[in-house]
């Protein structure tokens, strides 16, 4: 069983567990390791016991917390070379032998018994990726920060059992909200953040491809609000005609099981998926898968 959630979600700092129990990951440390630690312990593990952090880029808000993770925890930290190159000394020192480069760009490295691959995403950063994880029966995909969702990119979330998809602005809040027009411009771009209407093609789009949760994440707080984007990628999901089903705190495996689908409340033949919005503060639901 894998078990996935954000820890905490936005500008204010990005963080994603993934693990089973033999291996666990996390996707980004940019809040602080305190804020980690606290999170990591909510949904039931152990900071102590994370094997790996796999950093997407080196903006503030994803790498935060890396150093005091690595340093307290002995957590082994994985980039690409010139991610390594743009965090340079700004998480402070980091043991030679707990920093890995990811090199054959893209690749898939193996971490416990779980395969990590990466891809390029489209973001103003050094060299941006995504990850998929899987256990080799099923993919979990995450990519944020990233302006559009190349076919490139589209091919790794294809098949993915659960995603998190940047949801990150609303385009007329955007356009009516505060931000100088060269931020709001470089937001918009391609190397900028994907808007909740593109988060909502995709999502459909993943939905009816059979994808059984998904996961909104990297919300604004200037120009979006988690019910504007909820409500954009859902309306955009329904008219595919798949169902939004509802869950606890946990989505349960039965879930993604078409054979002991006894606990959905809607047929097991009727396309549905559960969507989360993920909160910036706080853990997400979790989803065992
Ligand atoms: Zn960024
Ligand atoms: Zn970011």
């Amino acid at each position: 069983m894998i078990k996935f959630c954000t820890l905490s979600s936005g500008s204010s700092g990005n963080s994603v567990f993934v693990g089973n129990d033999r291996a666990k990951l996390l996707i980004d440390a940019g809040v602080t390791a305190k804020t980690i630690a606290t999170e990591l312990r909510a949904v039931g593990e152990d900071p102590a016991a994370i094997d790996y952090i796999f950093v997407t880029h080196e903006h503030i808000d994803h790498v935060r917390g890396l150093g005091v993770m690595s340093r307290k925890f002995g957590t082994r930290i994985c980039a690409n070379r010139r991610t390594w190159k743009a965090i340079g000394d700004s998480v402070g020192p980091i043991d030679p032998d707990r920093r890995l480069v990811l090199e054959d760009f893209p690749g898939e490295i193996c971490a416990g018994d779980l395969s990590v691959s990466y891809f390029s995403i489209s973001h103003d950063a050094a060299d941006p990726v995504g990850y998929c994880v899987s256990d080799r029966r099923r993919k979990i995909t995450v990519a944020t920060d990233t302006g559009v969702i190349s076919p490139e990119v589209k091919e790794y979330f294809k098949g993915s059992s659960a995603v998190l998809i940047e949801s990150n602005h609303d385009l007329e809040m955007l356009k009516y909200g505060p931000y100088p027009p060269y931020l709001k411009a470089r937001i918009r771009s391609d190397h900028g953040h994907l808007s909740n209407v593109a988060c909502g093609e995709l999502a459909a789009e993943l939905a009816l491809s059979g994808t059984k949760a998904i996961i909104l994440g990297h919300l604004s707080t200037e120009n979006n609000t988690p019910g504007v984007a909820y409500d954009t990628v859902r309306s955009t999901i329904e008219s595919a005609g798949v169902r939004i089903v509802e869950h606890g705190d946990v989505v349960p495996p039965d879930f993604f099981n078409p054979d002991n689908a006894s606990s959905l409340t809607v047929p097991a033949s009727s396309p549905s998926v559960c969507l989360i919005v993920a909160p910036r503060y706080d853990h997400s639901k979790v989803i065992l898968l």
